[in-house]
């Protein structure tokens, strides 16, 4: 039996299926960088460390080793199934009869450095900076279908002392895909810990990225708030119609609402001018979601959308224009369908920030 196991990031987040494997092995293959940080796990077996680069001769070693009746751990850092070692296996074992594989999953790098970021992963893709074995034209493809999907984007290896340009050739693309203020985060593991930078797409600091450098970069509802990234769900907040909303609603359902700037408003411009003032009163209040620009107003736990100019902006007025009227037929529907509003939300973000 091989067992590829998963160590994690660190010792701290090794699983206790991953701690049983090495436990119940007679030999012990591994990367030695990964093995000094489990050397004590692994006192009196057979232990089997190669460097960097031998991942097929370590595969090959677990196969022999597993039919000369051992049982056997294949370690990899992190998950094996995320750039990790039960790749290597699995495209070797077409070679081989009867061999019994399990892999045992671990944490992997970018959810320790989600965890420590936040909650910044929502849709994400996750794609190695390494042209070792992939051409530099697959991995631009992919992070420009990434971008244009909207996904967040991880990049694992995205530099090293001599590999500097798929990282440059990544940057171009992300510039030009996404807005500067993108958040984006960077870890970097280390013992006992991680070196952690929140920061956003035009201010990256390159001379800090390295092969061991995690980068999370955001999507178009990322934000960053009280040092921490994050990427909404959309999730419903309760919270009860004021009845200013509910006049204002009465009147827009009626045909009788403002279009464009309302300069007859005694409190026009609220945030600039020009302003688009149909939306006065917003459809999504309380959205609970910064990306726009609105935030809690802590303690008293109200939702102050004065930061939001987004509401205010004709591609957003024209976007929620074209779908509001098949939502909203009455004002219960403001609470009743407060989920397919959101959603609306969601869609004209895309379609105005993308
Ligand atoms: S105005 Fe902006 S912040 Fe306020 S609820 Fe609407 S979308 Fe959210």
């Amino acid at each position: 039996m091989i067992r590829v196991v998963g160590i994690g990031p660190s010792r701290d987040d090794m699983t206790i299926r991953a701690l049983n494997a090495i436990d119940e092995a007679d030999v012990i293959i591994g990367y030695k960088g990964y093995i000094k940080h489990i050397d004590d796990l692994v006192k009196g077996k057979k232990v089997v460390s190669k460097g960097m680069g031998q991942e097929l001769l370590r595969a090959e070693l677990a196969v022999r080793e597993s039919k000369a009746g051992k049982n056997v751990v294949l370690i990899s850092s992190g998950d094996p199934g995320v750039f990790g070692m039960a790749n290597v296996l699995f495209q070797l074992m077409g070679k081989y009869k009867h061999l019994e594989v399990e892999v045992i999953p671990g944490i992997s790098a970018v959810n320790f450095a989600a965890s420590i970021l936040g909650a910044p992963l929502h849709d994400f893709a996750v794609i190695s900076l390494s042209d070792l074995l992939t051409p530099l034209s697959e991995i631009k493809c992919k992070i420009k279908k990434a971008c244009e999907g909207d996904f967040v984007i991880a990049f694992y290896n995205p530099m090293s002392k001599t590999r500097k340009k798929p990282f440059a050739e990544a940057l171009n693309i992300l510039q030009d895909e996404m807005k500067p203020s993108t958040p984006v985060g960077l870890v970097k593991g280390k013992d006992g810990g991680a070196d952690v930078k929140i920061t956003s797409l035009e201010n990256l600091p390159s001379e800090e990225i390295d092969m061991s450098t995690i980068i999370i970069v955001g999507n178009s509802m990322s934000y960053v708030e009280d040092g921490r990234m994050v990427t909404p769900r959309g999730y419903m907040v309760p919270y009860s119609l004021h009845p200013l909303a509910i006049e204002f609603y009465e009147k827009y359902l009626d045909g009788e609402g403002a279009d464009g700037p309302n300069l007859g408003c005694e409190y026009y411009p609220c945030h600039h001018h020009p302003q688009n003032c149909t939306f006065c009163y917003c459809p999504f209040y309380p959205c609970a979601d910064p990306s726009t620009g609105g935030r809690w107003i802590k303690e008293k736990g109200v939702w102050s959308c004065e930061g939001c100019t987004w509401i205010h902006e004709d591609k957003t007025v024209q976007c929620i224009q074209a779908k509001l009227p098949s939502i909203v037929e009455n004002i219960g529907d403001l609470k009743k369908k407060k989920k397919e509003l959101l959603k609306l939300r969601r869609e004209c973000i895309r379609n105005t920030e993308c």
